[in-house]
């Protein structure tokens, strides 16, 4: 292997897009821009949280630097390789070693299998194990994600909640990736079971050294679970650098605003919840300038002509903001705002 390869992130995003055309009915409608000229890396044996509101493009980025949906521009890099234009064997190789995790277990398993079939499932087809050899290969990934083996008989809707995830994350891990998408994993549980479930992935993540990216809507998750934290809005990244240092300082005036609506991670000035100002944000009719000039109270006039590019504002730090890395309001600049 070069050098130059050896060097490379894992997965490597740039410039990377992906525009919806609408269609069928809603063929008047205009076109949706749900990732934006991306620009990332996710080196081995790390996890990269992706944060943002509901709709800001985070499981569209989570399919693009799969290769389950094509960039409208851009690509993906994998081991410094384009997933673009891969010979098709070359591409089912390759997607052993990157699984995804999403939010609904119930819509990821079968309802007609029992879960220990299912969680073998990826090394039937990408090994073709024989049927004879599953039983040790079920109770090892069984045993990884802390589910009792007896459990491999049952068929889905006999499990928990929090037992189907264990299932699903059990099968992610099967080919023994090196790179998982987890799409908002815990947002569908309770939460004292969202606690575990991050331990778990956490734990499996330390063992086995895999690199991640997590999806989530909640930065207290983040908190616990991610080495690194980049922040979406309407598509782009505006925020990124190491999780505790982003918590603990951000730049941007959106996870600003994100962090005061988190009580525990800080108090809002008077100890009220804070608020966005201005309308939730849609993709399909993205503002000029800093998409999030709107619902900034510290806009000026440069943020409503000019598109911010992200740039570096301390070592590990970026931030797309004109004035990040010029000046910190006192406090956050916004009224109040929930996720
Ligand atoms: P998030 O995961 O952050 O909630 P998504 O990636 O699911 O956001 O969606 C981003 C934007 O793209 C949204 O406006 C959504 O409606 C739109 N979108 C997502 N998938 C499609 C699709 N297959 N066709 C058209 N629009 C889509
Ligand atoms: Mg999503």
């Amino acid at each position: 292997m070069s050098p130059f390869l050896e060097a490379s992130p894992l997965v490597q995003a740039r410039g990377l897009s992906r525009i919806y055309s609408a269609g069928g009915w809603f063929s008047a409608a205009p076109p949706v821009a749900a990732v934006g000229k991306v620009d990332l890396a996710v080196e081995r044996g790390e996890m990269l949280a992706i944060v943002g509101e509901s709709g800001c493009g985070k499981s569209t980025l989570g399919r693009l630097l799969l290769g389950l949906e094509p960039a409208s521009t851009g690509e993906v890099r994998f081991e410094g390789r384009s997933l673009r234009g891969l010979p098709a064997r070359e591409q089912r190789a390759l997607r052993a070693r990157m699984q995804l995790v999403f939010q609904n277990p119930m819509a990821a398993l079968d309802p007609r299998l029992p879960v220990g079939i299912q969680v073998v499932e990826p090394l039937a087809i990408h090994r073709s194990l024989a049927a004879g050899a599953n039983r040790p290969a079920i109770e090892q990934l069984f045993s990884a994600v802390g589910l009792s083996v007896e459990l491999a008989g049952r068929f889905p809707h006999q499990l928990s909640g929090g037992q189907r995830q264990r299932v699903v994350i059990a099968r992610a891990l099967a080919t023994q990736p090196d790179f998982v998408v987890f799409d908002e994993p815990v947002s569908a549980l309770d939460v004292s079971v969202q606690a575990q479930i991050i331990a778990l992935i956490r734990g499996l993540q330390r063992e086995r050294g895999f690199a991640g990216v997590f999806i989530s809507h909640d930065l207290r998750v983040v908190r616990h679970i991610a080495d690194r934290v980049a922040v979406m809005y309407l598509g782009r990244i505006v925020e990124e650098g190491p999780v505790a240092s982003v918590l603990a300082a951000p730049a941007h005036p959106y996870t600003q605003a994100l962090v005061a609506s988190v009580p525990r991670l800080k108090r809002a000035p008077g100890g009220a919840r804070l608020r966005l100002k201005g309308d939730p944000p849609s993709a399909s009719a993205i503002p000029p300038g800093c998409a999030f000039h709107p619902r900034c109270a510290a806009a000026e006039a440069v943020c409503r002509g000019e598109r911010p590019a992200l740039h570096a504002t301390a070592p590990g730090r970026s931030s797309a903001c004109h004035f990040s890395a010029l000046r910190k309001p006192a406090a956050p600049p916004f009224e109040s705002m929930r996720l």
